[in-house]
């Protein structure tokens, strides 16, 4: 199954919802969080300002391999999210992607998270999976009007540049990863960079380089063109000041992301250096709201993704009695239960 993605900023999501648990963060955390949940008999939804689900494995590494997730000897990032997306999707959890949580009130015996974009959840309890925090990608400068029209900063189906001239700007790993999945498919794939040195790994570079794909230093985007969508691109060399117009039909801008807890910081949450201070049931010390994975600090915590898989299972499990006080937290065994509801 494909990971799930909304339209963009014009799809439409419920103003108000209710759920048993709301997770905040569509990481590698929060997905199998939210198979938990759904396992536990809770109804789920998951929320992330990002448009795509898996977190940083989706928006800075989904070629990488990935060496140290249990049962994986070795697993391609996007695979892995779209596996947990497979695994989560037996308890159809409901998506608000696109939205980011911003305030929290108490009600008696609930929650309420009210998105930035206006999205009102009522949740009887919260597990703040949010890696990080807010994602912001560093924008292409002259890039504005064409965002999601033919300029985008993810690339989470490859298919859809299959004989396309793509232009993908950016020197750090996630821009050569692209480059190298993307070469395969697309009528032709350029590299640009406003330097001549690499952030990626040198390993990688050195397979762009031997590649197919176009690679242009010192070079940088300073127009693009098409009405309706990205149709050419005018690229400059910073050194000459010469300048080309090339045929484009996708921009990849992968310039990376800055990343903070933002509105999450106005919780009342104990915060230590960018981190939710938790206790052993991955509970947060605000009423009703866990939290689990990268965003967690607590004395010995190791941030992977095995780790908060751990977590994630601990923080669902003690939130099991603040929502329903007869369930109790060991939630017995999948392989008793099997995984998907009858
Ligand atoms: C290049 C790279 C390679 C890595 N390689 C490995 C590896 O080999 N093995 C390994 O174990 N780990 C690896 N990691 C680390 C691993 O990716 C993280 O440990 C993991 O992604 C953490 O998962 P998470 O679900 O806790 O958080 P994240 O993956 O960070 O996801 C958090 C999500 O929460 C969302 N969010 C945050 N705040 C809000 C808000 N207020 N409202 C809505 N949404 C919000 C974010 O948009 C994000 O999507 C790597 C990381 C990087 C950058």
């Amino acid at each position: 199954m494909d990971a799930p993605t909304t339209a963009g900023p014009d799809s439409v999501a419920p103003a108000d919802l209710t759920t048993d648990i709301l997770i905040i963060g569509a990481g590698p955390a929060g997905l199998f969080g939210a198979y938990y949940a759904g396992f536990r008999g809770m109804s789920v939804t998951l929320m992330d300002s990002l448009p795509e689900a898996g977190g940083q494995v989706t928006a800075m590494y989904p070629e990488k391999i990935i060496y140290d997730v249990a049962g994986f000897p070795a697993v391609r990032g996007r695979d892995l999210v779209s596996a947990l997306v497979t695994q989560a999707g037996a308890f159809s959890p409901n998506y608000l992607l696109g939205q980011q949580a911003a305030e929290l009130t108490h009600e008696t015996d609930a929650v309420v998270v009210t998105s930035a974009q206006g999205t009102r959840v009522r949740a009887k309890a919260v597990l703040i999976t949010g890696g990080l925090g807010t994602f912001t990608p560093r924008p292409l400068p002259i890039g504005g009007d064409h965002l999601g029209r033919g300029l985008v900063y993810f690339v989470p189906k490859l298919d859809v540049h299959t004989d396309a001239d793509v232009i993908i700007v950016g020197g750090g790993d996630s821009a050569f990863d692209w480059a190298l999945a993307l070469e395969p498919l697309a009528r032709s794939v350029t590299l640009v960079h406003r330097r001549d040195k690499f952030r990626a790994h040198a390993h990688t570079v050195e397979k762009v380089q031997s590649s197919r794909v176009e690679v242009l230093t010192f070079t940088e985007v300073s127009a693009i063109h098409g009405d309706e969508r990205v149709e050419k691109v005018e690229l400059a060399h910073s050194k000459s000041g010469e300048r080309q117009v090339r045929p484009a039909q996708a921009i990849v801008a992968a310039l990376g992301f800055t990343a903070d807890l933002g509105p999450l910081t106005r919780w009342n949450l104990t915060i230590d250096k960018r981190h939710i201070v938790v206790d052993s049931t991955m509970a947060t010390g605000v009423e009703r709201i866990f939290a689990a994975g990268d965003i967690t600090e607590y004395p010995g915590k190791v941030r992977l993704i095995a780790t908060g898989f751990g977590e994630v299972a601990t923080a669902v499990n003690n939130a099991a009695p603040v929502i329903d006080p007869s369930a109790k937290v060991f939630p017995g065994h999948s392989s008793d239960d099997g995984p998907i509801p009858a």
